[in-house]
């Protein structure tokens, strides 16, 4: 079977036998349409090579497959794979997927790759196996909230005046330059991939393309001198660029890397001649290539530890970057810290994460009108405020229309049942999709990057991503994932994602009311349990019931 180009079916018209299978059906698509996916020919919709589906075939006979299923039945998911339909009941979840899960001794990429050409897996990343994925959006206000967090942190309230050196425009990667732009900053953002620079300036998330480095710390030593937010893109390997800006003894005032570093084989390019095929040598000579590729990062690393010394503020941005460079030999490898602890571990605390709807009408007026809904009915919350008044104005959708914000934890669910009585009286003209990234407060266990450097050392335990897949099965999630390797590569992290779909309906409302409540509550509850004071206010304050912390 070959491919041809997704869109998904717009509409409040449906040809599925409920919402939520609709839902899955249109939401699987979506991750494909070319607007979304990084290459959907392919199947990969982010995150180097993170697939929708295993294969042409089993993406066909998951649509057709959703397309019969009854209200009371679930269908299984396994890698990509549609494998079976069980008979459930009308409140379970109607798909259940797991993606590149591997037993812990053989996590390892060499064995993922032997079982991915035998055509046994698939890379799942987050939310690309769990179609949830919703462009470059999804993650831009969680970009904007670490970049705000570090102007707070380190230069009082704002990025005005400073300049922001970072690697990789990419699906995820490709949001930065607009949030250092959001928080007032310049950003020089060096980029392998032409065509990737291309396809940010062609949705406004960069401002200009310099043609060389000299040319890109002119712009941006202006832009810095006049106060002017400016982003930069500049067509560049990270680990020959940042060595060079070491060497012209040029510091940035921040710096971090979002290539995909967590897949050294498919995911960085090491430098090349200019004759030489990169993606041929990987061919012939794979072990090469990784040497090589791990040499770079290696190269890059030491950089930014260098440029950190000389007064840079560094952070890892979740690729696992540092990891690789400890591999090729760089022993103080982690000297910068992750952006989870330097930044974001607070919201965690608070059940606080990036929280998503999409528009199954395919009307952005739908989405325009749950802004509105959203701004009147959270006040009290400016940034909040200050994002969704932003984002309705200035984000461009990439497929269906889709928002994300950062709510917490009893937040979400009056969020949920609002967008479900709004699709019931008709605000909305058809059903909205609610889900998340898996980078969440409750969901994962990765321990170079949401769960790293935890209060009581509990960074690896992966306990909790299962208590998080297991809860929302038990609380009516629309469908539900468990994956391996997301973010950071294989070996490295266990996660869960949750989707749950407001058509109007009684049912929806109590699914929702359950599955919004009690996902949020594992970031809290798992916080809590590490020590963290601030969870455990919110545990009590908010009324959760921990029975070994007496709360
Ligand atoms: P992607 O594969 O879509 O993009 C990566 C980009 O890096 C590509 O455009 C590629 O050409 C470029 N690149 C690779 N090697 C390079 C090099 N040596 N020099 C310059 N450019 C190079 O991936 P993505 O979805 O943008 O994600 C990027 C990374 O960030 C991944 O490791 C992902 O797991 C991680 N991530 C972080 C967060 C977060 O919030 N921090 C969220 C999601 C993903």
């Amino acid at each position: 079977m070959t491919s041809t180009i997704i869109r998904a079916p717009r509409g409040a018209q449906r040809t599925a036998k409920g919402w939520i299978q609709e839902a899955a059906k249109r939401m699987l698509m979506n991750n494909l349409d070319p607007e979304v996916a990084e290459h959907p020919q392919d199947l990969i919709v982010y995150g180097g090579r993170g697939k929708a589906a295993r294969d042409w075939q089993s993406f066909h006979k998951i649509v057709e497959t959703l397309d019969r299923l009854e209200n009371d039945q679930t269908l299984l998911v396994q890698s990509g794979k549609p494998v079976a339909v069980l008979n459930t009941h009308d409140l379970a979840p109607r798909v259940l997927i797991a993606n590149s899960n591997l037993v812990p001794n053989w996590s390892t990429w060499e064995v993922f790759d032997r079982l991915e050409k035998a055509g046994l897996m698939m890379y799942g990343q987050m939310t690309a196996g769990s179609w949830i994925y919703i462009g470059t959006q999804g993650i831009l206000q969680g970009t904007y909230e670490t970049f705000a967090s570090a102007a707070k942190k380190h230069f009082g309230g704002s990025l005005k005046g400073t300049i922001t050196v970072t690697a990789g425009l990419g699906g995820m990667g490709g949001a930065q330059p607009l949030a250092v732009k959001l928080a007032g900053g310049v950003s020089i953002n060096v980029e392998i991939d032409p065509t990737r620079i291309q396809k940010r300036l062609d949705t406004r998330y960069l401002d200009t393309v310099a043609g060389s480095l000299d040319e890109a710390l002119t712009l941006a030593g202006q832009a810095k001198n006049e106060g002017r937010a400016l982003s930069i893109g500049l067509l560049g390997n990270a680990a020959e660029v940042l060595p060079e800006l070491v060497r012209r003894g040029f510091t940035p005032d921040l710096v971090t890397d979002q290539t995909s570093a967590h897949d050294p084989m498919w995911g960085y390019l090491p430098p090349a001649r200019a004759d030489e095929d990169v993606a041929e040598l990987r061919r012939t000579n794979p072990d090469e290539y990784l040497a090589r590729a791990r040499d770079a990062m290696a190269a890059h690393v030491q950089a930014i530890i260098e440029l950190q010394k000389r007064g840079a503020i560094a952070f890892d941005y979740g690729n696992n970057l540092r990891e690789q460079a400890r591999l090729a030999g760089v022993t103080d490898a982690f000297a910068y810290p992750g952006f989870v602890p330097a930044f974001i571990r607070d919201s965690f605390c608070e059940g606080r994460g990036p929280f998503r709807w999409v528009a199954l009408s395919g009307d952005p007026a739908d989405i325009h009108a749950t802004d509105k809904a959203l701004l009147e009915l959270f006040p009290e919350d400016a940034r909040l405020q200050s994002w969704l008044t932003y984002a309705a104005d200035q984000i461009a959708f990439q497929g269906l229309p889709a928002r994300i914000c950062w709510l917490g934890y009893r937040e979400r669910d009056r969020a949920g049942r609002l967008f479900n009585e709004m699709v019931a009286d008709g605000r909305l003209s058809a059903p909205i999709v609610i889900g998340r990234d898996h980078l969440d407060a409750g969901s994962v266990a990765s321990p170079y990057r949401e769960t790293e450097a935890m209060l009581d050392g509990s960074d690896a335990v992966s306990d909790w991503p299962l208590l998080n897949f297991a809860t929302g099965v038990a609380s009516g999630a629309g469908w539900m994932s468990f994956h391996h390797g997301g973010g950071v590569g294989m070996g490295y992290s266990q996660h869960s994602g949750l989707v749950a779909v407001a058509d109007g309906s009684e049912q929806a409302a109590f699914r929702l009311s359950r599955c919004l409540t009690n996902d949020p509550a594992m970031g809290v509850i798992r916080h809590a349990d590490a020590g963290y004071d601030l969870a455990r206010d919110v545990a009590r304050d908010r009324g959760l019931d921990l029975p070994s912390l007496g709360v």
